[in-house]
């Protein structure tokens, strides 16, 4: 039997505000636990929420990113129940009227491969506190600083086929939350959690088999892992005659398998009502449009234009466009070198980004700034230096040791382009190797590499490699 996997996302994003979603306790990382809790967080009684507008301004950001209907009027719900983390009882979500309807985002999974992913809503809710299991000996402590942290939770339809496309459509998904500068993508510190929805069916089958949700995972390697792992699962599961059963699951990193948490028949109900305390909100057309015309060049429209109008490889273009940060810097390049898109992504892709990655360092940060690299890149356009020699200029720059100019000067790593000085090279190089010079003439072609190699060691790689080889064969012919 041949199988084929469905996958749905739901994708937890924290909205970068700096105060809570409903009340204006602080959402800072790292505080001394339950010192960012205020009574609005906790539901005491008697206190009234109050919805952060920057919050609803950020899911509508979203909404637009992602071409999706945006609420005109949503609704927030209660979601009712019970645990330590979360004192109130229940949480403010939305459910019937969510903010962000239908929309659709374009993934890569591949190189050269696109494909659309349909996304279902998007709903704001608040998040709840955090249970401590490792700080009190045979106790659990209750940590509620993160008790009412906006997130923006974002569900894909089931529309991805195999674990690579969840990855790819989980990866642009964080790329874009922080493009539009709505999230900052720490998933260490958990501002972006996955909860994967899988199942497995018979190829050709329409009806959707029974699937299994693995929830809380917060890195893309994790992600790929635990639904390979579930597809697996799910298809031993049924080859041995038995059925999946719809249940939430844990994965367990140290041992690469899922868990079973809770079936479907023991979850809850939490009986969702309007919530009584908050209005319904209200976004107008003109709200829309304000919000439309502040957003940046969205990375997909990048993307496009990077292959079209450039002309880049579809690879460079994905990558290039897969942050803020690197498709800020290559456009700052490219507004000082805007005759050589190619030559710049190839630098930036390859040696920057090998040297930024060898220092866990970004782009930001960049010791070789956009303006540095294109004095190195005019240096190889124009032909003072071979593309080799500027491997070693750019790691001296790299290492603080000046401009491109600079250290072409101080280190004399001009290239040589003066012909009668290539000449002599040549003749020296000639007179010394009569054996090959014969081998030439008598037809064997790869001498010639010899050569070459011979007259560059002479020039210290500073031997201009196209007026070489000319040269070169003129002076073998026979
Ligand atoms: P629930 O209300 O239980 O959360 P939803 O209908 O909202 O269920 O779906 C949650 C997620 O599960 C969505 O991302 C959806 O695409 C995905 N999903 C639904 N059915 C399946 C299925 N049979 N296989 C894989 N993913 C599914
Ligand atoms: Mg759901």
């Amino acid at each position: 039997m041949q199988w084929e996997t469905v996958i749905g996302l739901e994708i937890h994003a924290q909205l970068a505000t700096k105060s809570k979603i409903f009340s204006a306790a602080s959402t800072a990382f790292g505080a001394e636990p339950n010192t960012q809790a205020c009574a609005v967080d906790l539901g005491l009684p008697g206190v009234l929420p109050v919805l952060n507008k920057e919050v609803v301004n950020m899911a509508i950001k979203f909404g637009v990113a992602i071409d999706a209907e945006i609420g005109r009027e949503s609704v927030f719900a209660r979601k009712n129940y019970f645990y330590p983390d979360l004192p109130k009882g229940y949480q403010i979500s939305q459910m019937d009227l969510p903010i962000v309807g239908k929309g659709r985002l374009t993934i890569s999974p591949a190189e050269g491969v696109s494909k659309v992913v349909g996304i279902t809503r998007a709903h704001l809710e608040e998040d709840a506190g955090k249970s401590l299991h490792d700080q009190f000996p045979g106790q659990t402590g209750v940590d509620l600083n993160r008790a009412g942290t906006p997130l923006l939770e974002i569900v894909s339809e089931p529309d991805m086929s195999s674990a690579k496309e969840a990855v790819a459509y989980a990866r642009k998904i964080h790329s874009l939350v922080q493009f539009i500068e709505i999230c900052d993508g720490n998933m260490a510190q958990g501002s972006l959690r996955c909860d994967a929805n899988v199942s497995v069916r018979p190829v050709g089958q329409q009806e959707l088999g029974t699937r299994a949700e693995i929830k809380n995972i917060n890195s893309f390697r994790f992600l790929e892992r635990a639904i390979n792992y579930e597809i697996e699962r799910q298809i031993d599961v049924i080859e041995d005659g038995g059925t999946v059963v719809q249940e939430t699951r844990l994965y367990d990193s140290e041992k690469n398998e899922t868990r079973s948490m809770r079936s479907k028949e023991e979850a809850n109900d939490y009986r969702y009502f309007p919530d009584p305390d908050l209005l319904p909100v209200r976004v107008t057309d003109e709200d829309i449009e304000t919000i439309r015309t502040s957003l940046p060049e969205l990375p997909e429209q990048k993307r496009l234009r990077y292959i079209n109008e450039l002309k880049l490889t579809d690879y460079n273009a994905e990558l290039l466009s897969s942050s803020r940060e690197i498709a800020d810097y290559f456009e700052t390049a490219l507004c000082r070198l805007s005759d050589q898109p190619s030559l710049l992504a190839n630098w930036i892709l390859g040696d920057l980004t090998g040297a930024l990655n060898k220092s866990e360092m970004g782009f930001a940060d960049s010791p070789i700034n956009p303006e540095q690299l294109t004095g190195l890149l005019t240096r190889i356009s124009d032909n003072t230096i071979s593309g080799k020699i500027a491997k070693e200029v750019f790691e001296a720059m790299w290492n603080g040791e000046g401009s491109a100019d600079d250290i072409i000067d101080s280190k004399g790593l001009k290239q040589i382009t003066d012909t009668g000085a290539i000449e002599q090279l040549i003749n020296d190089v000639i007179a010394s190797n009569p054996e090959q010079v014969e081998q030439f003439r008598a037809g064997k072609e790869k001498v010639l590499g010899f050569f070459v190699g011979q007259i560059m060691k002479q020039s210290k790689g500073k031997a201009n490699p196209g007026q070489v080889n000319q040269l070169l064969r003129e002076k073998l012919k026979p």
